[in-house]
């Protein structure tokens, strides 16, 4: 982008010049055609130097309208690159907004989610009882944020290791509202099957 940019403004400054140049030739021939034309020169000689010079000029001015013309095809070249990339950033500009929108637009989203589900465990925590929610608290402080697992397959949620037999004799026998802890992690254990075996 830079490097268009430069290459633009150095062909414009390229082009002044050739303009100049140009005008400068055309200038001196237009001068060297009056005194032709004013017919003040009366010597042969030097009549045969003034024709000789403007052809010599207008060769000059032929040779660096050409220089012109070239340099004004490589800005115009210059200029569509330029263009380009300036559509293009544009283009990818455009592009990095939609995804702002949509990444500010799933914060949101999580932002509700994550309020909705406060509420509800503000619900539940609310109609458990003070010594039970002191436990869990305490647990899921001294346990990485987890303070009561899923009792499944025999095996505790929390720390995965299997029960014994005998401790899953005993979750079985209990009652439902008896509150069960891992022999081995301490969480409290949340019954969601029948835990024979
Ligand atoms: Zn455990």
């Amino acid at each position: 982008m830079v490097f268009a940019r430069t290459a633009v403004s150095d062909l414009r400054r390229a082009q002044d010049k050739a303009d100049s140049d140009v005008e400068q030739v055309k200038a001196r021939r237009v001068r060297t055609q009056q005194r032709l034309d004013q017919g003040q020169v009366s010597s042969p000689r030097e009549l045969e130097a003034l024709q000789h010079e403007i052809t010599s000029l207008d060769r000059r001015i032929g040779d660096l309208e050409e220089a012109e013309i070239e340099v004004m095809e490589q800005l115009e070249a210059a200029e569509t690159d330029l263009t380009e990339k300036e559509q293009r950033l544009e283009q990818v500009a455009g592009e990095l907004t939609t995804h702002e929108r949509s990444r500010d637009e799933a914060l949101a989203g999580i932002d509700v989610d994550l309020e909705q589900s406060r509420a509800a465990r503000d619900k539940i925590a609310a109609e458990i009882p003070a010594d039970l929610m002191a436990l869990y608290t305490r647990l899921r402080t001294n346990q990485s944020g987890v303070g009561a697992a899923e009792l499944a397959h025999g095996r505790c949620g929390g720390c995965r290791l299997e029960l014994n037999p005998a401790d899953l004799r005993g979750i079985a026998a209990a009652a439902d509202d008896d509150v069960m802890r891992c022999e081995e992690c301490g969480r409290i254990l949340v019954r969601t099957e029948e835990p024979k075996g």
